[in-house]
């Protein structure tokens, strides 16, 4: 059981590989870089952020009129702006992979709320979407101020470089509503969108579990490592020390 537990967390591994992380490559372009680095990675980080996209998607789904857009997406992201802006100020961190399982989490709600869950299998009417999706909006910028601040900040012009950051996410959210719209505008004037809107929302929620055990089997690691490798055989390694650990550290520690 648990050797297939690490089997599964593996391939969850090597599936999303670029998922969420910040390059090495990019820590160092901000080292050099100015204000529009961190707007670059705002916008990078927004557009390869799977648990993001997802959320968004499961928001956008139902959302057909252009006003209804406008104002879920703004309680969003007011309440993401709010949490990337001050967390990053007053420098208040989370693990980052606890935060994404949470983040994950969110992805499931809005799928489960897609197919009607709240109606069909407890009974009741679904809480009212614009609060949750403003609260989601601060735990998806709490998320956001997590990465940021795994990036060298510095204190002399933080605030612009918070600011710079935050503009890229919007860039980039911008960019990424826009492909979701036309996506789902066309793919709604066809008779398959009711068809398969069950089957989509219900990918969604599955999608939001895996990255759940994904970011908690990072969690998993940082226990023991801070390191997540992506490289198969350097994870089994990793699994293989840790194992080790858990062996000899009973006895490590004196009576
Ligand atoms: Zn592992």
């Amino acid at each position: 059981m648990k050797r297939f537990a690490i089997i599964v967390g593996c391939m969850l591994v090597t599936l999303s590989a670029c998922a969420h992380g910040i390059s090495d490559a990019d820590k160092q372009g901000i080292l050099e870089g100015g204000n529009f680095e961190y707007l670059k990675l705002g916008a990078t980080h927004m557009l390869t952020g799977y648990d993001h996209l997802l959320f968004l998607f499961g928001v956008m789904f139902f959302l057909a009129r252009f006003g209804d857009i406008v104002k879920f997406i703004t309680s969003f992201t007011l309440g993401h702006c709010l949490t990337l802006i001050f967390a990053t100020l007053f420098h208040v961190k989370a693990n980052y992979y606890l935060i994404d399982a949470v983040i994950a989490l969110t992805v499931c709600y809005k799928a489960f709320d897609n197919l009607d869950g709240f109606k069909r299998t407890i009974g009741i009417q679904s809480p009212n979407l614009l609060a949750v999706v403003f609260l989601f909006g601060l735990i998806h910028g709490f998320g956001l101020s997590t990465r940021l601040q795994q990036l060298p900040l510095g204190q002399e012009g933080l605030v612009l470089r918070i600011l710079s950051f935050n503009l890229g996410v919007e860039v980039g959210q911008i960019v990424a509503l826009s492909g979701m719209w036309i996506l789902l505008t066309g793919w709604r004037k066809t008779a398959s969108f009711m068809k398969f809107s069950k089957v989509a929302n219900a990918g969604l929620m599955a999608a939001g579990l895996l990255l759940m055990l994904k970011q908690l089997h990072g969690y998993e690691h940082t226990r023991f490592i801070d390191e997540f490798p992506f490289n198969k055989e350097e994870h089994f390694q990793i699994h293989e020390n840790m194992d080790r650990n858990r062996d000899i550290s009973p006895t490590d520690t004196p009576p």
